[in-house]
């Protein structure tokens, strides 16, 4: 029997329980079609808006939509959307937990093996609801760096920690969300039927789309000279070629480079056709730029504002109208090119 718990947390041992019991293959998932098209939209929710709606109108459809979300995630096979998807399903189940009676966060809890008790205390004007022992509070408490979750500053009691609702509602939100990256992590391939092809293909258009606005681009393993936009590859070339560089080039060009994933020795070794080379000076003004000398600050390219204020912007391209950074107009080339690749 499906019922509210269920759809709300699908994640839950009972819930994969029944779905496991159904025992559907996936040509007879595929033909469902109200359960294929909310685990569509699970994804695309994740994609567009970063967290993923709860839809209580049919608990059957919401739960088993699930699954197929997970399938079609790890079927992608994109670790950026693994992330994505991960939090937006814990964001969502923050959401409905907050909201839940004490018991109902307490169940919850048990499903990942959490040693919590209720405990109904008021303390300071503030109502705590649960204590938790603090080994299981601090698996999930330590990734936040907000100073009220650092042990030290909170109120503890024989080795378990007070919690208020919201907090352990917060705190569950780090393992549905840790759960489900393990579950979508493991990326496979296998045969799908027509259908559901083709909404990962959907989705995978979906992704490219929208990957530059949610922040997941990422840079190439290699530097890719070829996706390095004008005004850095005119200073390149020039340096190269034994040109003395201005200092703001110098400074554009090096941060440029070390951002983009060059190594120091790498980068530093540019500069040696330049006539008065000096190896550790160059070394050292590459290292203050690394972030590895002087204030300790790991410098990002200045932005195109002010290379066009220092005369550096030269001969912008189309690409050039959509980005504010050069890092940027690289990030988005070197992706181009690498899917212009078989
Ligand atoms: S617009 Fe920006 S990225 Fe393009 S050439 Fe000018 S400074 Fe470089």
């Amino acid at each position: 029997m499906i019922g509210v718990l269920e759809a709300k947390y699908p994640f839950l041992d009972r819930a994969v329980e029944i779905v496991g019991a159904l025992g559907l293959r996936l040509e007879e998932l595929a033909s469902l079609g109200d359960v294929v098209d909310r685990g569509f939209e699970r994804v695309s929710e994740a994609i567009l808006r970063g967290v993923v709606s709860y839809r209580g109108e049919n608990p059957e459809v919401e739960m088993l939509s699930f699954p197929v979300a997970l399938m079609f995630v790890s079927l992608i096979g994109d670790p950026f959307l693994d992330r994505r998807y991960a939090l937006a399903e814990g964001k969502r189940a923050y959401r409905l937990l907050r909201e839940e009676p004490e018991e109902v966060i307490a169940e919850v809890a048990k499903n990942f093996n959490w040693n919590i008790r209720l405990r109904r205390v008021i303390l300071d004007g503030q109502l705590y609801s649960f204590e938790l022992h603090f080994v299981d509070y601090l698996r999930n408490a330590s990734g936040f760096h907000e100073d009220k979750w650092k042990l030290v500053n909170r109120l503890m009691r024989s080795g378990y920690v007070l919690l208020t609702k919201a907090e352990a509602a917060r705190l569950l939100e780090c393992e549905v969300e840790n759960l489900i990256l393990r579950r979508v992590s493991r990326h496979r391939r296998v045969e799908l039927p027509g259908e559901l092809e083709k909404r990962i293909e959907m989705l995978k258009k979906l992704l490219e789309e929208h990957r530059g606005q949610i922040g997941g681009e990422t840079l190439p393993e290699r530097v890719d000279v070829e996706a390095f936009p004008p005004c850095i590859r005119q200073i390149f070339e020039a340096v190269l070629a034994g040109r003395k560089a201005s200092h703001m080039e110098r400074f554009a060009l090096v941060s440029f480079l070390l951002n983009a994933g060059m190594s120091i020795e790498e980068t530093a070794e540019l500069f040696t056709s330049i006539s008065d080379f000096d190896p550790e000076m160059t070394r050292y003004q590459v290292e203050h730029i690394a972030g590895l000398r002087g204030s300790r600050t790991k410098y990002k390219p200045p932005n195109c504002d002010t290379l066009k204020t220092h005369g550096i912007c030269q001969n912008p391209d189309n690409l050039c109208g959509r980005v504010r950074n050069p890092i940027t107009y690289y990030i988005i080339k070197a992706r181009r090119r690498r899917r212009r690749k078989p």
